[in-house]
């Protein structure tokens, strides 16, 4: 069985006090949550205050980036020894706002991926095709090559500690959603890649989440997919209510 994740990516949003605000309040609303694992990924300034926020609870707290070094001139980045020492758990890496507005490679995805694996943060690596790469019928082709760039020479145990997100970039902030169909469309030939090169069990064990305009309207519909291990939601896991309704999609 793959427990679902829920992970809200807060990009540039929310001061320190904003965000230790809304932790409490989704500390208290998350209590007795259970059948998922909750992440929220706070900016880079709110991490340490929001990880002590939510010390002994069962929200983890992700930063929304790294770098692979440990330390060095690297002017603006953040890296994963720091990450941990703020609290984090968790790091998106890929992000497609990263890949978009830093020119980030699979090659740059890749060497971030080993940092966080060896820091012991779990990764959220992110990959996903464009529009026109959709129209042109290239999503599969898009999909293999962010897989054995990003994720080449790692070991079948350390893809048991990685989660995967398939963001489909035409559908992120912009309210058009993949139907759930099209999610696990994409879905099937990702588990179909770990399979071929790590093992049908590492396969099946992987958790693939969906991110692209979820909302508290169709979360429930794509999590009915079985390919669906959860979600990644930027713009709806900004407010306390949206973010609860997607979390507790059981319950709808
Ligand atoms: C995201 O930030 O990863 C994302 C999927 O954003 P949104 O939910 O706003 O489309």
């Amino acid at each position: 069985m793959r427990k679902p994740v829920i992970a809200g990516n807060w990009k540039m949003f929310k001061t320190i006090g904003e965000s230790v605000e809304f932790v409490k309040d989704l500390r208290a609303r998350f209590a007795k949550v259970d059948h998922c694992e909750v992440v929220v990924a706070p900016p880079f300034t709110a991490l340490r205050p929001v990880a002590e926020a939510l010390r002994g609870s069962n929200i983890a707290v992700a930063a929304q980036d790294c770098h692979w070094d440990k330390e060095g001139a690297h002017t603006g980045d953040i890296s994963c020894d720091m990450l941990y020492d703020a609290g984090c758990t968790h790091v998106i890496i890929g992000h497609s706002e990263r890949r978009h507005d830093h020119g980030e490679t699979d090659e740059q995805v890749n060497k971030k991926l080993k940092a966080a694996l060896a820091e012991e943060l779990m990764p959220i690596v992110c990959v996903g095709e464009t529009l026109e790469e959709r129209e042109a019928g290239e999503t599969e082709k898009v999909l293999e090559r962010q897989f054995h760039g990003g994720f080449q020479s790692l070991t079948a145990q350390e893809i048991s500690r990685i989660v995967i997100a398939y963001e489909p970039v035409w559908a992120i902030g912009t309210g058009r959603t993949a139907t759930p169909e099209m999610a696990a469309e994409s879905h099937r030939p990702l588990r179909a890649m770990v399979g071929a090169q790590f093992g049908s069990q590492t396969a099946e064990q992987l958790r693939i989440l969906y991110g692209g305009s979820v909302k508290p309207d169709n979360i429930a519909g794509l999590m009915a997919q079985e390919e669906l291990d959860g979600a990644l939601v930027g713009g709806a896991s900004l407010k306390a209510d949206s973010f609860a309704a997607i979390v507790n999609y059981p319950l709808a």
